[in-house]
Formats: structure tokens, sequence, C-alpha cells
């Protein structure tokens, strides 16, 4: 019997080699994605295509309005910026810090995995090329961890031990675009940037942009994605 996982699919290049991963481990994927109150769709769109793509067992998409709740660039509040060299990057938390973004969307993946019988929570975080997110270190996942077996039902009774697997967090972004490749994801199905175009091309301009066609370049491999410029 293969075992069963609940994976966080943003439609992001990060989640959807996360969840290769987790479907090469041998694990049978359901899969959550949260519309948050996300400036665009995109993202969304992307996630039931790499669903479909890796084959997943089932696609939850709840939609959790993080929007009332504002501050950030990427909840409408303010503009995402633009142009910025990897040092800006590199210092400081940026305006599309979603506040307490990976303890929400993990708090709803653990109840998903407790209804689903699921041990097994995978979330693609990184903490080399984070972009200053504090929700992105490995210190944030191992108390979620320890959490989950704290705050359910499962973990109390000791029917489930749940497990957070992080399989990115120590990996560049040339590292997962490259186990990606070797998976054979498909990774023109996914969507990165924070502020596309109406018609959903990716500006090439964001952080989230940058970080991804840096580390494709980095891999000696070519974005299957078109950009705005
Ligand atoms: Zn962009």
């Amino acid at each position: 019997m293969s075992r069963h996982a609940v994976v966080l699919l943003s439609g992001g290049l990060d989640s959807a080699t996360t969840a290769a991963i987790a479907r090469a481990d041998g694990f049978e994927l359901t899969a959550l994605t949260v519309e948050y109150g996300q400036r665009h769709q995109c993202e969304v769109a992307a996630a039931k295509r790499v669903a479909k793509a890796l084959g997943v067992r089932r696609h939850v998409v709840e939609r959790v309005d993080l929007s009332a709740m504002g501050g950030s660039a990427l909840l409408s509040d303010g503009d995402v910026p633009k142009g910025r060299t990897a040092d800006d990057m590199e210092h400081g938390i940026p305006i599309t810090y979603v506040p307490a973004r990976n303890t929400v969307l993990l708090a709803l993946a653990l109840g998903l995995a407790e209804v689903t019988g699921a041990a097994d929570l995978f979330v693609g975080v990184n903490a080399v090329d984070y972009s200053g997110y504090p929700d992105c270190r490995p210190e944030f996942i191992a108390a979620f961890e320890r959490l989950a077996n704290l705050a359910t039902k499962a973990g109390v009774e000791g029917t489930l031990k749940f497990k957070v697997h992080a399989p990115l967090i120590h990996l560049t972004k040339a590292g997962i675009i490259r186990r990606g490749t070797e998976l054979g994801l498909d990774y023109g199905l996914t969507h990165s940037c924070y502020d596309p175009t109406p018609a959903g091309l990716s500006c090439g301009q964001c952080d989230s942009c940058q970080i991804r066609q840096r580390g494709f370049a980095d891999a000696g491999l070519v974005d299957p994605l078109p950009y705005a410029r």
C-alpha cells in the first residue's frame, strides 16, 4: 500500500518540485492549493495544471481570504518591487512577505492531513534563496512539526505521527530546478511572477521572476516560460 501525503501546491516552481519529489518518494498525493487573495489567478491555474500532470489523487482548492488582513504587496497592499539587485534581496524582509502565511497554510494542510489520515506533509520552503522570509527556515519547520503532533487528535492519540517534509530547504534555486528536471517536471506548467501582465505573462523584474531566471541560468537550463521583457 502506498503512503499518503498532503502537499501544499501554490503553482510555483518550488511547490511543483516538492510535489514531484513526494511522488518520486512513493507517496500518493492530496494537493492543497489555498486561494488567499493573491493579486492574480495565474498561480491557482498553474497549480491545477501541475496537479493534473503529477496525477495527484485529489486536488483541494480552498479559499481563505487573507486580503482583509492586508499587510503585504501580494495582497494588493502597495506595489510589488521591481528591478531589485541580488544584494537588495539578500537583506531584510520584503513587502511581498505575507504575514504568517506559511503558518496559516501549513495549519490548513495539517487539518486536511488529519482528515485524510496522512501523516506526511510536504511544503516547498527554501532557506537558501528564501528572499528573507522567516517562515522558510528549518527552525520554523521543526517547530511546526512539533506543533502538529501536539495540536491534533491524531497526534495526541498517537494514530498519526506527523512529519513535515521540506525537501528543498537546503537546495539553491538551481539545485531545485535540476532536481525537478531530473524527475521530468515540466516547468512550463508553473508560475512564479508576483505581478504578471493582464494576459498572464511574467514580468521578468520582480524578485520572484529574477530569482527564477537566475536559477535557470545557474542550472544551465532554459526557462520554458515566456516573459513580458
Ligand atoms: Zn515577475
